[in-house]
């Protein structure tokens, strides 16, 4: 139960009018829930003067011109500039002065007048805009707010397309703002006019979000384009950590949905902040702007002392940079992060824009920037300038995953050893290009980093061995599919190159192309899926080599499969250069030959210090040694230029008499016109062996081998005698 008194010491007064302020003094209670009684007073009394005011000059209020549209400006939170602007009304009155909205609102809501004032507001928005745009501003989206009895005044809807068409204003440069309050009471009603609106082109905002109760009943059923949470919110921010996680979740929960949001009522720096970090796409507040006349707003931008107007071309891309949660552990959780227990000490997230050969730090949370001062001994702030991409050096290689991301999209990972030794793991998706300036941006985070005191990774220790092969391939034995990954630098990170199918046929058709002449038949004959099963079966391992064409030059490569030990039927088939390996072992394996027919020689023919084979064009030479006195003498055993080195050897070990004759002898000259027609060439001269001269008779003859004609030089040992 309520009362109403009218007590007489306000003055006598007819008993109706007594009756009518006690009436009024009763409904000042209305919004309590107890029983009450309350006096009627001069403030009650004053308040009701006011309104009727109101009720009585709204039509002269309107036409001489005592309300008056002021503009708020809304900022993007990544750009910080201006991206749309909120008209809001006040009344400045020649008798009662400055009346705020909280005045002649509710006043004019409560006689269903309001949408006089709201059409009005309209009409001022819509010359402001066309004047705007004669002198060639950016025009950016104008929002208005509507109230609920301006749906049953008249049908707002086709009153406010009828004004903005006839402005030739398109109809997107004017936002609809509905309070969340005026939703609840009417819920299919509203929720058709909000449709309308959208159908029309015209985007409708919720305002107030979070101050009354229905927000998510609603958020569910009503698709509105932005959400504008109420700025009850950022006085809760300032009282602990709870308010932010909130947000922090609301703010993850409505971006989910697709709908875009603004904080209003944000009034310092560490609220931006924070709302930056959080994906928060606009921002609005008495910390940019407080609302102001249109007189002023003009001379501040013709001033230039204003943070500009956004290009509307732009919009949409950082629209999509704008809505990255950077404390949005669901994208990539991470079990063994124990320092990132904390919500808000959370993973190292940023946004990078790369145009051209330069990057830019768009937005960043406090672990990147902690992460970048740590590593890079560079805090690049909340937004940073752009900067020459580094080609080399800390940062260049998972720079250029990034350059490479936002060229090609898609994800990509990259592993980093940073100087002191630890392994950065990070991550980086690309996320929108801008049309006009050419720049595209990447989200990037880091996963994980490595200490240094916890030793190589087994990733690291992988990859090392990995860069021997300079291909890998994956393949899955049940489905054919494979990956194949390539080195093309060697020795460099491998990048995955290509998924495919039907492995063993693309692998003997591509290696066909590759692989020299001679060896195809035996590699065909080796690589086929039986084949490789059974060895795998029996020996664990399926290794082959042939010689592939790919530079031009045959060079050999080793191929080993083995069975991946991670669960599925997976193989993994390396391809490594064995072309160095095999070279020296074909030559071990000629020399070991080529020794064993010498001694035989050498056991037939008697006494023989040493052998060489020569190649006659190139001079290349080798030696075998029968005695070791002779291996005393110190000559090489392999070389170049056998006549070159055999007369310089000569001179350490013949006998100086014998040295003129020697040194004339010893040319190829003359053992080749000694070989010419099967002939022998034949020399005799001493050495001096231990001390004592040893007489030598020499003989070179011409054989022909597999890879052409060698002249076969025996150094023979002779008696005393001469014999
Ligand atoms: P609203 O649409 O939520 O508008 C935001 C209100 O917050 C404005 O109050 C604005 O001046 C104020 N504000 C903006 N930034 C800050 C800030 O950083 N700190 C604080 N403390 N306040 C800030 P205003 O202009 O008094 O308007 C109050 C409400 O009246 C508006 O709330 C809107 O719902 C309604 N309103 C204003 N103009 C009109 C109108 O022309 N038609 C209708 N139907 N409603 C209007
Ligand atoms: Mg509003
Ligand atoms: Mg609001």
């Amino acid at each position: 139960m309520r009362v109403g008194v009218y007590s007489t010491r306000l003055g006598e007064v007819p008993v109706s009018t007594a009756c009518d302020r006690a009436k009024i003094a009763c409904d000042a209670l209305k919004g309590a829930y107890g029983s009450g009684f309350n006096y009627y007073s001069r403030a009650l009394k004053e308040e009701a003067e006011k309104k009727q005011h109101i009720l009585e000059n709204l039509d002269r209020a309107i036409s001489e011109g005592w309300i008056q549209v002021y503009y708020q400006p809304i900022v993007r939170a990544v750009t910080e500039k201006v991206c749309d602007e909120e008209a809001l009304s006040r009344w400045i009155d020649p008798v009662r002065g400055f009346l705020s909205p909280g005045d002649f609102i509710p006043v004019l809501e409560d006689a269903g007048l309001i949408y006089k004032l709201d059409l009005y507001v309209l009409e001022q928005v819509l010359q402001k805009i066309n004047a705007q745009k004669a002198s060639g501003f950016h025009i950016v989206p104008h929002s208005i707010n509507l109230s609920r009895s301006d749906f049953d005044a008249c049908d707002i809807v086709e009153e406010i397309r009828a004004r903005v068409d006839a402005a030739r204003v398109p109809r997107d440069r004017i936002t609809i703002e509905i309070t969340e309050s005026i939703i609840g009471g009417d819920f299919d009603f509203m929720k058709t006019q909000v449709e309308r609106f959208q159908a029309l082109g015209f985007p409708v905002w919720m305002d107030d979000f979070g101050s009354g109760y229905s927000s998510l009943d609603v958020l569910q059923s009503i698709k509105f384009n932005l959400l504008k949470f109420d700025m009850g919110f950022m006085r809760k921010l300032d009282e602990g950590d709870s308010g932010k996680i909130i947000l922090t979740e609301l703010m993850k929960m409505v971006t989910s949905l697709g709908v875009d949001t603004i904080c209003e009522g944000v009034e310092t720096a560490a609220q931006v902040h924070f709302l930056q970090e959080i994906g928060c796409c606009k921002l609005q507040g008495f910390y940019f702007n407080k609302p102001i006349p249109l007189d002023q707003l003009l001379e501040r931008y013709a001033k230039g002392n204003q943070i500009g107007y956004e290009n509307p071309e732009e919009s949409a891309y950082y629209e999509s940079i704008g809505r990255v949660n950077l404390y949005d552990l669901g994208v990539i959780a991470n079990e063994d992060q124990n320092a990132f227990h904390n919500f808000f000490n959370t993973l190292p997230m940023g946004i990078i824009e790369v145009k051209g050969g330069a990057v830019r730090f768009v937005r960043t949370n406090r672990s990147y920037r902690d992460f970048m001062k740590r590593f890079f001994r560079f805090d690049p702030g909340m937004q940073s300038e752009a900067r020459p991409i580094p080609l080399s050096g800390p940062g260049a290689p998972f720079m250029r995953l990034v350059q490479d991301c936002c060229k090609n999209g898609g994800r990509a990972f990259s592993d980093e050893q940073m100087s002191d030794g630890s392994t950065v793991h990070a991550f980086a998706r690309k996320i929108g290009a801008n049309p006009v300036t050419g720049a595209a941006a990447a989200a990037v985070a880091v996963l994980s980093i490595s200490e240094p005191d916890e030793g190589e990774s087994y990733a690291e220790i992988a990859r090392t061995l990995a860069a021997d092969y300079y291909n890998i391939y994956v393949v899955d034995l049940d489905t054919d599919r494979f990956i194949e990954y390539a080195s093309p630098a060697g020795g460099e990170d491998m990048a995955v190159e290509r998924h495919g199918e039907r492995f063993f046929d693309v692998a003997r058709r591509d290696n066909m192309k590759r692989i020299y002449p001679e060896d195809r038949d035996a590699f065909l004959a080796v690589f086929t899926r039986e084949n490789i099963v059974r060895e795998l079966d029996s020996q664990g391992v399926f290794r082959t080599s042939c010689r592939i064409i790919d530079t031009g030059v045959p060079m050999y490569v080793g191929m080993k499969i083995t069975r991946m030990r991670a669960r599925g039927n997976r193989i993994i088939l390396g391809i490594s250069l064995i072309d160095a390996l095999i070279k020296k072992q074909q030559e071990d394996e000629k020399v070991r030959r080529q020794n064993l027919l010498f001694g035989r020689i050498a056991a037939l023919s008697g006494k023989y210090y040493a052998m060489y084979l020569v190649d006659p064009d190139t001079g290349l030479y080798s030696e075998y040694s029968v005695t070791t006195n002779y291996n005393d003498l110190g000559f090489d055993k392999r070389g170049e230029n056998f006549f070159i080195k055999g007369r310089s050897d000569g001179e350490k070990a013949v006998h100086p008499d014998d040295m003129p004759y020697f040194l004339r002898t010893f040319t190829r000259e003359s053992f080749m016109r000694g070989v010419e027609n099967g002939g022998i060439f034949k020399m005799r001269y001493r050495l001096v062996v231990n001390g004592a001269p040893r007489p030598i008779a020499l003989r070179a003859a011409m054989v022909s081998e597999a890879d052409g004609d060698k002249l076969i030089v025996g150094v023979n040992v002779l008696d005393e005698k001469g014999v």
